[in-house]
């Protein structure tokens, strides 16, 4: 997998992570190796978004159930 990080040691902005889906896999700078952080990490920092959209399509979904 390839993910946009900025690597604090060589600022590349390049990192990968192997495909598994392992919340503890590493996600390293993929032009120098920098340990950057784990996919555990990069998920949570992501999740607000997830949860709101959750919620707004939650939203919708009872919107229609009063109008039909
Ligand atoms: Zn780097």
């Amino acid at each position: 997998m390839h993910h946009r990080l900025d690597c604090p040691r060589c600022g590349s902005q390049q990192a990968t992570s192997s495909n598994s889906e392992l919340a503890w896999d590493e996600v390293c700078c993929a032009a120098c190796g920098e340990f950057l952080e784990t996919r555990q990490s990069l998920e949570e920092r992501n999740a607000p978004l997830l949860i709101e959209t959750c919620l707004k399509s939650q939203a919708l979904a009872r919107d229609m159930g009063l109008r039909v």
